[in-house]
């Protein structure tokens, strides 16, 4: 019994961060219907929460291990580019008093420049090209 589980789980691609994600998301939505009165939108959220878990347990035991670590490396990029965004929202409202943000035309990259009017130079720090900024 004990090898045929093991033979079973060997070459399974497993838990990864995607799944715990999933996890999460599934036990969300499970308490969210526990507070639901609507029996349509309880049926729904039921359908939702036993898809998640059931697409959870699909990925844990999936033989296609490059696709599956695929699917978490892209899933892994959404949650940092999610973070990241939401850190440069909170930093551009705390320091909008001291601190302008502006991107650079060459990269893209976003840089906080102290609040001084009038128009400067600027060296981008990440790919080190020059541009003008005009600050009101
Ligand atoms: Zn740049």
């Amino acid at each position: 019994m004990k090898q045929k589980l093991a033979a079973f789980f060997s070459g399974r691609y497993g838990a990864d961060e995607l799944a715990k994600a999933m996890l999460i998301l599934y036990i969300v939505i499970s308490a969210v219907t526990v507070f639901v009165g609507n029996a349509t939108l309880r049926i729904v959220l039921n359908v939702l929460s036993l898809t998640v878990c059931i697409f959870m347990f699909y990925r844990m035991f999936s033989k296609k291990i490059a696709k599956r670590a695929e699917e978490n490396r892209k899933y892994l990029l959404l949650r940092r580019n999610t973070k990241q965004w939401f850190l440069l929202r909170r930093n551009k409202w705390t320091y909008r008093k001291t601190h302008v943000y502006r991107s650079c035309p060459h990269c893209g990259a976003q840089i906080r420049l102290p609040r001084v009017a009038g128009d400067h130079r600027c060296d981008c720090p990440k790919c080190q090209e020059r541009f003008s900024v005009h600050i009101k």
